[in-house]
């Protein structure tokens, strides 16, 4: 009896370590995190091996949460206060960018913005004096494309690299002293190697706006932006927002308004983050 009751319990025992041992594999391996598009133009699924797969023309509403644990070594604020990182892409803007950092300012707020390097040479648009404004006001200048025509996880090594390269000469070249850190990738879609072999920070997020997508005239707009950035919002999270739009703006002013209320402060990135490393993937939630 005392045998057979032994053996019942080895069993048992073995029998729970290869129950936790499968699902650990089946967790590792099959569990993907999701990434929304800024531009609503294509989908991107990125597993925890970081190989991606992109499906164009659906738009997922997707939009929060989720994060990687690339961060952990993200300060606490020496204000003692909740910190989040409000970043905007697709600029600059001539109107719409100043505006923003005029809103920021009057709380003593910086954000992050993720250039279009045409858009800064003036070859598609010339928005070099509002980068040199937000710059000015001690907001963090950063890289996102130069065309933004192509994604990094599909295109060629020498498309990549100049998208690259030429927006962080458009930028070098209106501010010579800028301090450029960090990269995002349009749709946030690139490859792990790609991330790895990258002398910038890659740098995701975990809030959006969705702004892209309520651009539309109409307070009701306005009104969605904001809810859908307040009711996702915590300590700690990266923002996503397009300052090309009107209505980014006016939903800039309100929701800068509620997270100071809230006891929060915005900061750059670069500030959220510590000391954020090349070649490392964030997207803090
Ligand atoms: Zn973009």
């Amino acid at each position: 009896m005392n045998t057979l009751t032994k053996a019942f319990k080895t069993f048992i025992r073995i029998f729970t370590l290869l129950l936790a041992l499968s699902l650990l594999l089946v967790s590792c391996e099959e569990e993907k995190i999701h990434f929304p598009l800024e531009d609503g133009d294509a989908n991107v699924t990125v597993d925890k091996n970081n190989k991606n797969d992109k499906n164009k023309g659906e738009n997922n509403n997707n939009n929060n949460n989720n994060s990687n644990n690339n961060a952990d070594d993200a300060p606490v604020s020496n204000t003692g206060k909740k910190r989040v990182a409000i970043t905007y892409d697709d600029g600059p803007h001539v109107t719409r960018t100043k505006l923003i950092v005029d809103e920021l300012d009057k709380y003593g707020f910086n954000a992050t913005f993720f250039v279009i390097g045409n858009r800064v040479d003036g070859s598609a648009y010339d928005g070099s004096s509002a980068l040199k404004y937000a710059a000015g006001k001690g907001n963090e200048i950063a890289i996102h494309a130069y065309t933004h025509e192509n994604y990094y996880n599909e295109c060629s090594d020498k498309t990549y690299e100049k998208e690259l390269s030429l927006t962080y000469d458009a930028i070098k070249e209106e501010i010579p002293d800028a301090d450029i850190k960090l990269m995002r990738p349009v749709g946030g879609a690139i490859t792990q190697e790609r991330i790895e072999s990258c002398k910038y920070s890659v740098v995701l997020w975990n809030v959006d706006s969705l702004d892209w997508k309520y651009k539309g005239e109409g307070k009701e707009n306005v009104d969605t932006i904001v809810s859908n950035v307040m009711s996702s919002v915590k300590d700690g999270s990266i923002i996503l927002m397009h300052d090309i739009h009107e209505n980014t703006y006016k939903a800039t002013v309100e929701i800068l308004k509620q997270l100071d209320a809230q006891g929060y402060e915005v900061v750059t990135v670069s500030e959220l983050l510590g000391n954020p490393r090349p070649g490392v993937r964030y997207s803090r939630g």
